[in-house]
């Protein structure tokens, strides 16, 4: 049983580092010699120049499965969540519809990444695949709880994520939530304590403000002071060396009414620290440009609402079944974060980038 087990196993391994690797690349599974077609013994090869011996540097680009029509200029959704509670509302999910939500973006071949990562244009979702950013506003107490006997609550929303994490391994755990005020996830005692266990898991803190702050009337000096408070108040919490807060949610989307203090948002300094935000989410409505997309910016990035009630047309489902009906327009991974790969015709929408610019038409169905 165990040797059949072992065997099996060894199989797996097998499987998946046929998956994993470049399909063009030669696999050697045995860990001698990799085995090429029979072309040496050839007799009418007569003799083969020494230089031929060398392998070429593999094209990256011949790994791009073009048949899972890769289009990394599609769209990607930045999903908005805040509780999870026992009564599903307006700005409650339920754990088991939380579940619901992870497992059918699963199955519709959605993968997290992180804000940054997506911020960044760092995309290393796995080809074929579509990034999501999944976000939760005011890190309450029902997003991390810990139980009596040290044990993360599984109707949490940590909970829920880590659960579906065991049964979808590639699935990954990209999560960032947005904290404000001087007690994240309901601790005012443990919060470094919690803190630190949620970026240990792999998940991101970002920064919603030292008084969950409506910008609309704000001053320059109020600005700084939301943002950069809460910045030295968990940065000073946080032991991971380089770990920055520099992603901000903004409440209630709220933008200061006047347009020369926008850059506050972005950039600012509070006793005597600067901070600068490399993304800034707001609250509504759609999914976002791709980072390639000139139309893209990173400093003001839409969020879609991850809910069934109230959400008008304008919710998750909603746009699960517009990209169910629009494939075109949907983001899809080409595997490779140096290369660009579009349809021909979005050319004109690319940025300026070091990246490769990898233009194909669709072929033939
Ligand atoms: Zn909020």
């Amino acid at each position: 049983m165990k040797n059949r087990m072992y065997n099996m196993l060894l199989g797996m391994v097998a499987v998946l580092l046929l998956v994993g690797c470049q399909k063009y690349m030669p696999i050697d599974l045995a860990g001698g010699e990799v085995v090429k077609p029979d072309i040496d013994s050839d007799e009418f090869v007569v003799e083969k120049p020494e230089a031929e011996s060398v392998p070429l540097p593999l094209d990256p680009k011949e790994a791009i499965d073009l048949n899972l029509k890769p289009n990394e200029m599609g769209k990607i959704m930045v999903l908005m969540y805040h509780n999870i509670g026992e009564e599903e509302a307006d700005w409650v999910r339920t754990p088991e519809n939380f579940q619901k939500d992870l497992e059918t973006l699963y199955l519709g071949g959605y993968r997290p990444i992180s804000l940054t990562d997506f911020a960044t244009g760092n995309i290393t979702t796995e080809q074929g695949y579509t990034p999501v950013v999944i976000t939760f506003d005011d890190a309450n107490e029902n997003n991390f709880r810990i139980l009596e006997d040290g044990t993360v609550d599984p109707q949490c929303a940590i909970g829920v994520l880590l659960d579906f994490h065991k049964t979808h391994p590639d699935f990954p755990m990209e999560v960032t939530f947005f904290a404000d005020g001087p007690s994240a996830f309901g601790a005012s005692r443990d919060e470094e304590e919690k803190i630190n266990r949620v970026i240990e898991l792999g998940f991101d803190i970002g920064n919603h403000t030292w008084g969950h702050a409506n910008f609309k009337q704000a001053s320059a000096e109020d600005i700084q002071r939301e943002i950069g408070k809460q910045v030295l108040h968990l940065e000073s919490m946080i032991h991971l060396d380089h770990y920055r807060v520099n992603t901000i949610a903004l409440p209630y989307g709220s933008r200061p009414a006047d347009d020369s203090l926008m850059e506050y948002l972005h950039k600012g300094t509070y006793e005597g620290m600067a901070y600068e935000n490399l993304a800034i989410l707001n609250v509504g409505s759609h999914p976002s440009s791709s980072p390639f997309d000139m139309r893209f910016d990173a400093l003001s990035i839409p969020r879609v609402r991850a809910s069934e009630m109230n959400v008008g047309s304008v919710g998750m489902y909603n746009f699960l079944d517009y990209f169910e009906n629009h494939p075109e327009e949907r983001f899809i991974s080409d595997g490779q974060p140096q290369i660009i790969t579009a349809p021909y015709g979005w050319e004109e929408f690319v940025i300026e980038t070091d990246k490769e610019l990898y233009l194909y038409s669709f072929p033939e169905e």
